[in-house]
C-alpha cells in the first residue's frame, strides 16, 4: 500500500504509548496512496517522559510535516506547542499538530469527527439533554461537541468523585460556565429519563468485554427519540448498541468518528480535500 520512500518523502505520524494498536496508519497511508502524494504516515512510540524531547526533536527533522497524538499524550502536549487553536483550547486536548513556518500548531479534530455522523440526523438539539458516560480524554471532546450542538444541559457521569470535581472545574472554565453537570454512576436512571443522547465514552464493551455501560433495564428508560452513541469501534456493534437498536433507538458507533477525525486531520496537514471513502474502505477491510 505504501509507495516508494524517496529522499523527498514527507513524513506524518502518530505519537502514542503504546501506539501499535493505532489504526491511523492504515487509513492515512491508503489516502496518501490514492492521492499519489510523496508522503508516508508512521507510528511514533513515545513514552510519557520523552514527550517534550520528542516534540522538540521532531522539529529539527524538516521532513516531518505533522503528527497525531493519542493516549497518553493529548493533554500533556499542549504547553509544548507554539500555538493551539481555539477548539483545542476549549477541549483542553490536542490530537493533531501541523508544522507551519517551523512552528508546531495544535488542533483538535475529535470534536468535528464526533459531530459528523450526527449531522445526518433530524434533531431539535435545544431539547436534547446529553448524558456522557465517562470523563476521560474522549469525554472532553464530546462535551465540547454537545455544546456545539446546542444541547440544553450536558450531564457527565463518572465513578471517581475527585476526578469528577476536577473535570467539572476544568471544563467549565474552558467552556466558560456552560450548563455542565457531573454525577455519580448511581444517578444514571434518573438522568436517562429525559436524555436526548447518551454517549459511551468509557472502554466498557470493547472487544472481549461483554459488559454494557448501562443495563438493558436502563436502556428501556430512555425516551423513544433518544440516540445511543458508542465511541467504541471494535466490536461493531457493541452490546450496548445492539440493545439500543433492539429497543428501537437510533444507534451510532465510533467508526465514523475515527474516520472523520482522521480525514479532517489529513485536510489540516495538506490543505486539500482528501478521499474519505478510501480511508473508510481501508479501515473496514483492515477490521474485517
Ligand atoms: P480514558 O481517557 O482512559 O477515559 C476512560 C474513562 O472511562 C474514564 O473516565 C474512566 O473512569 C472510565 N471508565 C473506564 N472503565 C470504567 C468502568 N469499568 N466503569 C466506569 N467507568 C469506567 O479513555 P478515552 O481516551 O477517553 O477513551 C474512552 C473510549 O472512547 C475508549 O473506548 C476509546 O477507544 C474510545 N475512543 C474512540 C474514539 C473514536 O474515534 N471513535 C476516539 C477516542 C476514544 P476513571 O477515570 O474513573 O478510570
Amino acid at each position: 500500500m505504501i509507495g516508494s520512500v524517496l529522499g523527498t518523502t514527507k513524513i506524518l505520524g502518530v505519537m502514542g504509548f503504546p501506539v501499535s494498536h493505532s489504526l491511523s496508519p492504515v487509513m492515512h497511508n491508503a489516502a496518501i496512496a490514492a492521492m499519489g502524494l510523496d508522503y508516508v504516515y508512521v507510528p511514533f512510540p513515545i513514552a510519557v517522559e520523552q514527550l517534550s524531547t520528542a516534540i522538540a526533536g521532531l522539529k529539527a527533522i524538516q521532513s516531518i510535516q505533522g503528527f497525531n497524538l493519542t493516549i497518553p499524550h493529548k493533554i500533556e502536549v499542549l504547553p509544548l506547542l507554539d500555538e493551539v487553536t481555539p477548539i483545542a483550547k476549549a477541549v483542553g486536548a490536542v490530537n493533531t499538530v501541523k508544522r507551519v513556518d517551523d512552528r508546531w500548531i495544535g488542533t483538535n479534530t475529535d470534536v468535528a469527527g464526533f459531530l459528523e455522523p450526527l449531522k445526518q440526523l433530524q434533531c431539535d438539539w435545544k431539547n436534547m439533554p446529553a448524558v456522557i458516560l465517562g470523563s476521560g480524554g474522549a469525554a472532553k471532546a464530546v462535551v465540547a461537541a454537545c455544546l456545539e450542538l446546542g444541547c440544553p444541559v450536558i450531564h457527565v457521569v463518572g465513578r471517581d468523585p475527585k476526578k469528577m470535581k476536577k473535570f467539572h472545574g476544568t471544563m467549565t472554565s474552558q467552556l466558560h460556565d456552560y450548563n455542565l453537570r457531573v454525577h455519580p454512576w448511581a444517578s444514571i436512571p434518573h438522568l436517562l429519563e429525559v436524555a436526548g443522547i447518551v454517549i459511551n465514552a468509557t472502554p466498557i464493551g470493547m472487544a472481549g468485554d461483554l459488559n454494557t455501560p448501562i443495563s438493558e433495564l436502563e436502556i428501556a428508560i430512555l425516551p423513544d427519540r433518544a440516540i445511543a452513541y458508542d465511541l467504541i469501534y471494535t466490536p461493531r456493534p457493541t452490546k450496548f448498541l445492539q440493545l439500543a437498536t433492539a429497543r428501537g433507538l437510533r444507534a451510532i458507533d465510533g467508526l465514523e468518528m475515527l474516520i472523520n477525525q482522521g480525514a479532517i486531520a489529513l485536510e489540516f496537514w495538506l490543505d486539500r480535500t482528501v478521499p474519505i471513502e478510501t480511508m473508510r474502505q481501508a479501515l473496514l477491510q483492515h477490521l474485517a
